[in-house]
């Protein structure tokens, strides 16, 4: 049995009072840990005061860090410091950080190891435009994102990861994948995680979907069979669709 996991993706939204009255609407509402985990991943200036606010039940993640620890590296955020603010979870190659700011698989492979070093939770997105699909890519650049990924990677270090399919097509533009697209990708890295790692890893790891999920269509995704919870962008920043959301996946 896998816990599912639902991931709010702020990006670049909200303000620090905004963020409050997010933690304070939602926090009495979380369902209980052991059901499910819920995160918000916000913008690193309003992670302290998220922190102060966060309970068990709702954790507080960063949208990006370094793959170094510390030095000359004007702007960035290092895993040591989200670490000493108790940040437990960090996205890693979300598809705006891979096509507006050019991250690579080898840099994405690089921040998997920077925050595993400083044992924060990452989720690792990898998913495929629209092009690629529609030109039947999709497995293999999902393959070709994995395989760099996780290179140098070991089947322990595998237990805490978190892997999120997010077909870009699907981000931030209202198209979501039909459940069935969704499931059929999320089986897919399944099965090439099995082939990489053995069966228990395989059927361990938890894999989201992601793109825009809302409360309208989140039920019949997090039924599917390989979808262990969502990462949500635009819907994860209303209280109320959040908590509905997170609620969903308790059904699973
Ligand atoms: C995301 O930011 O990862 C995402 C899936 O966004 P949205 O839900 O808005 O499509």
């Amino acid at each position: 049995m896998r816990k599912p996991i639902i991931a709010g993706n702020w990006k670049m939204f909200k303000t620090r009072d905004e963020a409050i009255e997010f933690m304070y609407q939602v926090s009495e509402s979380m369902p209980s840990n052991q059901l499910v985990d819920s995160v918000i991943c916000a913008q690193a200036p309003m992670m302290r005061c998220l922190i102060k606010r966060q309970g068990q039940n709702l954790r507080i993640g960063a949208q990006n860090l370094c793959y170094e620890d510390q030095g000359a590296y004007t702007g960035e955020i290092s895993g040591q410091l989200l670490k000493s603010y108790n940040v437990d979870y960090v996205i890693i190659g979300h598809s705006e950080r891979r096509n507006i700011f050019g991250e690579t698989d080898e840099t994405v492979n690089k921040k998997l190891k920077a925050a595993l070093r400083n044992e924060l939770l990452p989720i690792v997105c990898v998913g495929e435009h629209l092009e690629e699909r529609e030109n039947n890519l999709t497995n293999k650049v999902l393959t070709k994102q994995i395989k760099g990924a996780f290179a140098d990677i070991s089947a322990i270090e595998m237990e805490n990861i978190v892997l999120a399919y997010e077909p870009i097509w699907a981000i931030g533009t209202g198209k979501t994948a039909t459940a069935e697209q969704a499931e059929e990708s999320c089986a897919f890295i399944r099965k090439l995680i099995k082939e990489m790692y053995g069966l228990v890893v395989a059927d361990q790891i938890r894999i989201q979907y992601g793109g825009s999920v809302k409360p309208a269509n989140i039920d019949e995704i997090i039924a599917k069979e390989n979808i262990d919870g969502a990462l949500i962008g635009g819907a994860s920043l209303d209280p109320e669709k959040f908590i509905y959301m997170v609620n969903a996946a308790v059904k699973k």
